[in-house]
């Protein structure tokens, strides 16, 4: 049973630390009592990817470069749920993204084969 009355509020649990999204009170059976209480919020649901906002099972420290020498900046640091962490890795090509790389390859091919038809012909 979902409580209407109560806010769901994603909240960084660290510094630097994942998002996460906190309640005052059990929201849903997801949520489970928090050691911490943090801004009055003592129930802590599902984290929340810092890229695609997407509350997820768990999300994977991402460390985006060491430019942030200080230590200050939460910048560099991402929190990335599944899908976003292998999205980075291998990128899915959609159906027109194929569709144009082939058609660029036929291209070129047919441009080969006229330029090894010119070849010829001015051999001869
Ligand atoms: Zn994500």
């Amino acid at each position: 049973m979902i409580e209407a009355s109560v806010k769901i509020i994603p909240t960084r649990m660290w510094q630097r630390g994942p998002l996460r999204q906190m309640a005052a009170s059990k929201v849903t059976s997801t949520f489970i009592p928090y050691t911490r209480t943090i801004n009055d919020l003592t129930f802590a649901g599902r984290y929340i990817c810092d890229r695609c906002t997407e509350p997820s099972q768990g999300v994977y420290r991402q460390n985006v470069g060491e430019m942030s020498g200080n230590g200050h900046s939460s910048e560099g640091i991402d929190w990335l749920c599944d899908s976003c962490v292998k999205g980075r890795i291998r990128v899915p090509l959609t159906s027109e993204q194929r569709q144009t790389a082939s058609m660029r390859l036929a291209g070129l091919r047919a441009k080969r084969a006229a330029l090894s038809l010119t070849l010829m012909s001015a051999g001869s």
